[in-house]
């Protein structure tokens, strides 16, 4: 084409570029429907595959984990020329972010480059106008960017909440084997009048299973923050419904809404001795609003926990595990529960695989997003003299007895 710049780019950018135009395309053609675009579409849509859009597909495209098929791009064309308005606003504005996550990569590509560039700079090359468009788009990109690794990030959370319901039951068998109140720090932080405790470590620190042990030994609910949400929305409480509309609309949930259930769960009965709660805050701005929340009755939060494990070992315990095909709840480590046979089930020898959310890529997200968003949360609670760090290497009882011990020794 007549654009200098075509042949330098990568087949990636190449494709990036397409699907804006295709974006600008279904622009006009949600504004125009009987404009030349949206035959020239139609027609393309016409001939192409079809696919069908799951929901995991969707929001793989929209956390920016893989690049939207071209299929799949026409099958939301199929979708946009039909007759209902309202999916097809929906849908537009689902566009509007997938276009928005493919600009921000291409973006962070041309920025990556080493500078020996060509003089053929496209962001030179645009008119003033031109550059504040790109800024605007890459600061609104952004934005959405952050969104969708939040919504990632909840995704995983649901995942780990499957997992922490399965440890749950093993906590049980674990505390009617040894007994409740066999722990002696545990019998004397029951003794407190009020335990308000935040667990804050880094993925795959343990936390999500240390926390249903502490809350048993503690005799404190755990407030888990995606619980809240699943539980608002399906209960289809009025904050629930708002939940539920931004996650429907591909928003984040903003902080006001969150911190709404955070104060709606704090008002049960069950919490006058305190709490233990986990998914939150996540970033700095969270962290004031739980504060200032509790503060609303003179509250607060009174330790912040923290599971101490190197990036290193985080990673080596995420990747490590394996899930049974046959049956979800058969699990495999292949350094601390190393299968008998490998590759295959202890229990049914089903073959084990690796989950997409244990994968090296998401792992390492997480872990960034944690780097970046909480550990200032971690540090904030530190200088304000309420961080309570134990190491999360060991045993699982031997991280909760660390745990007890520390906390006990905090309070005094
Ligand atoms: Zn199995």
């Amino acid at each position: 084409m007549a654009d200098p710049t075509e042949e330098q780019l990568n087949p990636a950018d190449v494709y990036a570029r397409e699907l804006t135009a295709f974006a600008e395309a279904l622009h006009v053609l949600h504004v125009d429907r009987g404009s030349p675009s949206y035959r020239a579409i139609s027609a393309a849509a016409e001939t192409a595959g079809r696919v069908p859009l799951s929901s995991s597909a969707i929001s793989e495209a929209f956390s920016g984990k893989r690049l939207p098929s071209l299929d799949f791009t026409l099958e939301l064309v199929r979708q946009l020329v039909g007759h209902d308005h309202e999916v097809r606003e929906q849908w537009r504005e689902k566009w509007k972010r997938v276009k928005l996550c493919q600009r921000q990569s291409v973006v962070r590509r041309k920025q990556s480059k080493p500078q020996h560039d060509t003089g053929h700079s496209t962001q030179r090359d645009l008119p003033d106008s031109g550059n504040e468009a790109l800024t605007t788009a890459r600061l609104e990109a952004e934005r959405i960017v952050q969104a969708a690794q939040a919504e990632a990030e909840s995704i995983i959370e649901s995942a780990r909440i499957r997992a922490d319901e399965l440890t749950a039951a093993a906590t049980q068998m674990l505390l009617d084997a040894t007994e409740r109140g066999t722990i002696p720090v545990a019998e004397q932080l029951r003794l407190r009048e009020h335990s308000r405790i935040v667990l804050v470590g880094p993925p795959g620190s343990g936390k999500g299973t240390q926390a249903p042990f502490l809350s048993k030994l503690l005799e404190v609910p755990l407030i888990h923050v995606a619980e809240l949400y699943r539980s608002n929305v399906a209960g289809r409480t009025a904050v629930g419904k708002k939940v539920y509309d931004y996650m429907n609309r591909g928003e984040l949930v903003p902080d006001e809404v969150t911190l709404e259930m955070l104060a709606d769960r704090l008002h049960a009965p069950d919490t006058q001795h305190g709490f233990i709660l986990d998914g939150l805050p996540r970033n700095l701005s969270q962290a004031v609003g739980v504060d200032d929340l509790l503060a609303s009755t003179s509250e607060s939060i009174e330790a912040a926990l923290n599971f101490d494990i190197s990036r290193d070992e985080s990673f080596k315990r995420v990747i490590g595990r394996r899930v049974c095909k046959n049956d979800s709840s058969h699990r495999a480590h292949v350094t601390y529960a190393t299968p008998q046979k490998y590759g295959r089930c202890d229990v049914c020898g089903g073959p084990l695989y690796t989950r997409e959310d244990d994968s090296r890529h998401v792992i390492a997200k997480r872990w960034e997003v944690w780097k970046y968003q909480t550990e200032p949360v971690v540090q904030k609670y530190g200088a304000e003299g309420r961080l309570v760090t134990v190491s999360g290497i060991g045993t699982v009882s031997g991280v909760t007895e660390r745990a007890l011990t520390a906390l006990n020794a905090y309070f005094g």
